[in-house]
């Protein structure tokens, strides 16, 4: 029962579907297997998936692999995992390949109606004959040759006979037109190399915008949702859809239809949404990738990494993503959004689905001096605070326990509300200690607290509701377990790392701090989690055990996100 969403995408399928220009609509996510994904697909993954969804209508996942330089089979088996991880399942899933016969098909189509040509110019003649924004174009001096010498010549394009580079394939638009997308595209190349769906099938390759309408008709997409950048290679989009027309020519899908695919051909109309941007991060796939290179970081699952497998490394959850995607909203204003908007987004997420625990990263000493040395007992907690629904669990409890060091100041700064010598702190759920004794090493350092327990402030007690400020969480030093905790922090330390203001660039910028590694106490309980499983360590943030690390004898956790917004002022 959420509220309707009303954005101007979901306003144009609306119409679209009060008007009967559609019954059902139809989306796909387009992803090149050339990089893992990051968050800014994951917003286009939510509006393509969810929009379908919600107009009960279907999303294809097409693999939009036209360019075997820079593709791998690595690449599309993790796009399809981060999909489902985020919680959607796609209606088919294609690769662009799957087509391309068909889009030769449309090519030949395109000559026959004298609409493309076969050009000798080099790339650097092609450029020099575009014109710029403010001089026209000039014409091909091969833009008039027969129907005939461009169909032979296409032909032996795709069957070797001519280098890279040799020739092209463009259609024939407008050298004059102020769009210069439409001044004779290519949209064909020779390219002599194997691809990763098709081998060495094909040595003439499909330029993106030709591919990405004809992909569309072919699948019967209604609603092609992309990124404001393609909003002008719209009329190219619109001109290879019509002037092939697939859904007119249902001979031009034989290919498909002769491999058991069905016949779907419409006429899709592309409409374009603003990217995903946010701070202290860096998004496109090419310097994600030079950080995996260069070993800036660990991989492309470095929690640090705004890739969805690092988000989720980093314990973040497909609901909290799918909540942040929502919170944004789709319009077509560029925006850099506040990369606490997905910390909030994931807290949010968290303080419902987390059970709470109790973990010390910063370990101190504490001895109860009057309780026995064998005393052991154990303590009922609530696992979650606003939800009984989680049930309870035994926390162990002794005489000899871990706090945090910050917990307790010898000087203590104004306002300090914890432990100080001769002073009182409550322990959670355990009683109240005052403070008798402060042990130090040779070096002058606080090496342990010497405490007493007032006997009467056990929970339950009446002496438990005396007034006392400050509320501290311990571990049982006997039972709790040695844990390495990854403190994680934003990759870098500047809002726009990739600003090149400044004459730096982005790897200039890096956060030194950006991770740490400790050593500290979790009681039993959260040794036993399962791998991604997050909890609320009290006091401290959000924890998730370590998906590929943690064990319940050799508990890893990751700090996903501290409990307050730590980089606001
Ligand atoms: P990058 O520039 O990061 O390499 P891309 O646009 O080349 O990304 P594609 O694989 O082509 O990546 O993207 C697949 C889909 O995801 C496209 O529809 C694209 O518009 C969308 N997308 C990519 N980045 C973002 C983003 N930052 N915000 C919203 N949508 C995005
Ligand atoms: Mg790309
Ligand atoms: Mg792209």
């Amino acid at each position: 029962d959420a509220p309707l969403k009303q954005d101007f995408v979901r306003q144009i399928v609306r119409d679209d579907i009060a008007s009967g220009k559609h019954t059902a609509i139809k989306t796909r996510f387009p992803p090149e297997p050339n990089g893992y994904l990051h968050i800014g697909h994951a917003k286009a993954i939510c509006l393509d998936f969810g929009i379908a969804a919600e107009f009960g209508g279907v999303c294809n996942l097409r693999l939009d692999d036209t360019n075997p330089s820079r593709e791998d089979m690595e690449y599309v088996t993790a796009i399809q995992d981060d999909v489902r991880w985020l919680g959607f399942q796609w209606n088919e899933l294609r690769h662009a390949s799957d087509y391309f016969e068909v889009f030769y098909l449309g090519a030949e189509k395109l000559i026959l109606q004298g609409d493309a040509f076969v050009c000798d110019l080099s790339a650097e003649d092609v450029r020099e004959y575009r014109g710029s924004l403010t001089e026209p174009g000039r014409e091909s001096p091969f833009r008039n040759r027969s129907v005939e010498e461009n169909l032979d010549l296409f032909r032996r394009m795709r069957a070797g006979e001519f280098a890279e580079g040799m020739r092209t394939l463009r259609a024939k638009i407008d050298m004059a037109s102020g769009n210069i997308n439409l001044r004779d595209p290519a949209i064909y190349r020779i390219k002599h190399m194997a691809h990763q769906n098709t081998g060495d099938a094909w040595c003439i390759y499909p330029m993106y915008d030709y591919a990405h309408a004809l992909g569309d008709a072919v699948e019967g997409i209604t609603h092609s949702l992309c990124t404001l950048e393609f909003e002008d290679h719209r009329p190219l989009y619109d001109w290879c859809v019509d002037k092939v027309d697939l859904a007119g020519h249902p001979e031009l899908l034989k290919p498909l239809t002769d491999a058991g695919l069905p016949l779907e051909a419409a006429k899709p109309r592309q409409i374009e949404f603003s990217r995903l941007n946010i701070n202290y991060t860096v998004m496109s796939k090419r310097k994600l990738m030079a950080l995996v290179q260069s070993g800036l970081v660990d991989g492309w699952d470095d929690p640090r990494m705004p890739t969805l497998l690092g988000l989720r490394r980093r314990g973040y959850t497909p609901a909290s993503l799918r909540l942040f995607v929502d919170r944004l909203g789709v319009s077509k204003q560029n925006s850099m959004i506040d990369f606490s908007v997905l910390e909030g987004c994931l807290r949010e997420d968290l303080d419902a689905a987390a059970a709470r625990r109790m973990a010390v990263i910063d370990p101190l000493k504490l001895v109860i001096t009057n309780l026995a040395d064998d005393h052991v007992e154990s303590l009922a907690f609530p696992n979650h605070p606003k939800d009984e629904g989680f049930g309870t669990r035994e926390v162990p409890f002794s005489n000899r326990l871990w706090i945090e060091r910050d917990d307790f100041a010898e000087v203590p700064p104004k306002g300090f509300k914890r432990l100080i010598p001769g002073g009182e702190v409550r322990l959670r759920g355990a009683g109240i200690v005052r403070c008798d004794e402060v042990v130090k090493d040779a070096d002058g350092n606080v090496v342990e607290l010497r405490v007493t327990l007032d006997p009467e402030s056990r929970p339950g007690m009446e002496g438990a509701n005396r007034k006392i400020k400050g509320t501290i969480h311990w571990v049982c030093a006997r039972a709790a377990i040695e844990t390495e905790i990854r403190l994680y922090d934003r990759l870098f330390s500047v809002a726009d790392p990739d600003d090149g203001s400044d004459g730096k660039s982005y790897e200039d910028h890096l956060n030194p701090d950006s991770r740490r590694t400790v050593t500290g106490y979790i009681e039993p309980s959260a040794a036993q989690a399962a791998p991604e499983q997050s909890f609320q360590f009290e006091r401290l943030g959000y924890f998730v055990a370590d998906r590929h690390d943690h064990a319940a004898g050799k508990p890893v956790f990751n700090r996903s996100v501290t409990l307050r917004d730590i980089w606001a002022n």
